[in-house]
């Protein structure tokens, strides 16, 4: 590899994908926004000229901009290779060597991008250690790459990682605990199923996340803003065990005392247990003469009590939701 201060400029349109074959250093120049996967760069990831930075990578020895040996302009400038071009958006891969970044708007990078991060080049850095993902995101099961892409997986094993804009993944059946991983902005992730736990890692901004009532989710890092994970309310029919009309099913002719319950959906806290809930149901119970289903004469009516998620002994369908879990389907 040579080191002078020739590079060679190679010209590309459209989406540009860094993998491998261009001298190192490479330069990157122009593009919209960048996006740099796990383990995408054997070296260091400079930040030369950029507006955001959204980054599970922690910023590298704060020593580098207080070194006196760079200028910020040299070091961008001593690149072998300079990628630019009518670019559109950026994907670093798979880079042996350092990589440098400039004349771009925001740079998404995921967990172990780079060995080092110097994002001395950008505007605002956005980035929360608060936890790390076990694993690389790259060997999650259900992963997609790109713009504008949409995939569906039923009950992956490991995870759900998502990179670049406005993408969406949807999960359905799942049983198995999840880490989704979202890195990009405007990306949508919907997870359905019963019985696991979720845990969500943001890098960027804009991201929705939203999983269904039967399962529990939580925000485990966010580097950016604006980003949402939404949990679906427990529907009331988790908490009803017999409905009017299986309660009527069996009174064809002659007196009998049913039970059932059904949905009180003008109750927002619940009069039994007094806390606010989801899933208010009333219960009620009939003494009565029926004639095909139908009640003729009535003897008891019953009061009228309620029940929630909180308070019912029956709740989800039989499956059998810890109190803990419960609130945090509830959240
Ligand atoms: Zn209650």
């Amino acid at each position: 590899m040579s080191d002078t201060w020739d590079a060679r400029t190679e010209e590309y349109s459209g989406d540009v994908r860094l993998a491998g074959s261009h001298a190192t250093p490479v330069g990157l120049r122009g593009a919209e926004d960048v996006f740099v996967g796990p383990d995408a760069v054997a070296g260091t990831l400079r930040l030369a000229d950029v507006e955001y930075v959204f980054t599970d990578v922690p910023d590298g020895d704060s020593d580098g901009a207080s070194q006196g040996d760079g200028d910020g302009v040299s070091e961008k400038a001593r690149v072998a290779t300079e990628v630019t071009g009518d670019l559109e958006d950026g994907y670093v891969e798979d880079v042996d060597g350092d990589v440098v970044v400039s004349g771009v708007d925001d740079v998404f990078v995921a967990h172990d991008a780079a060995e080092t991060l110097d994002p001395a080049g950008a505007e605002q850095v956005f980035h929360d250690d608060a936890a790390a993902p076990t694993g690389s995101p790259d060997g999650y099961d259900a992963t997609v790459t790109g713009w504008n892409h949409s995939r569906d997986a039923v009950d992956p094993r490991d995870g759900v990682a998502v990179r670049g804009a406005k993408n969406e993944v949807t999960v359905t059946d799942a049983k198995h605990d999840l880490t989704v991983y979202v890195v990009g902005w405007e990306n949508e992730v919907r997870i359905e199923g019963r019985g696991l736990d979720v845990t969500v890692f943001f890098v960027g901004r804009d991201n929705r996340v939203s999983v269904g009532p039967y399962v529990s989710a939580t925000t485990a890092s966010e580097s950016g803003f604006d980003n949402a994970l939404d949990a679906d309310p427990l529907p009331p029919e988790a908490v009803i065990q017999t409905s009017k009309e299986e309660a009527h099913s069996g009174t064809t002719f002659g007196r009998h005392r049913i039970t059932w319950q059904e949905p009180a959906p003008d109750k927002d806290w619940c009069p039994n247990c007094g806390e606010g809930a989801d899933a208010v149901i009333t219960r009620r119970q009939k003494d009565a003469f029926f004639l095909f289903g139908s009640a003729i004469r009535t003897y008891d009516s019953g009061g009228v009590s309620y029940e929630c998620e909180r308070c019912s002994r029956h709740v989800a369908g039989g499956v059998d939701l810890s109190e803990q879990e419960r609130k945090d389907a509830l959240r």
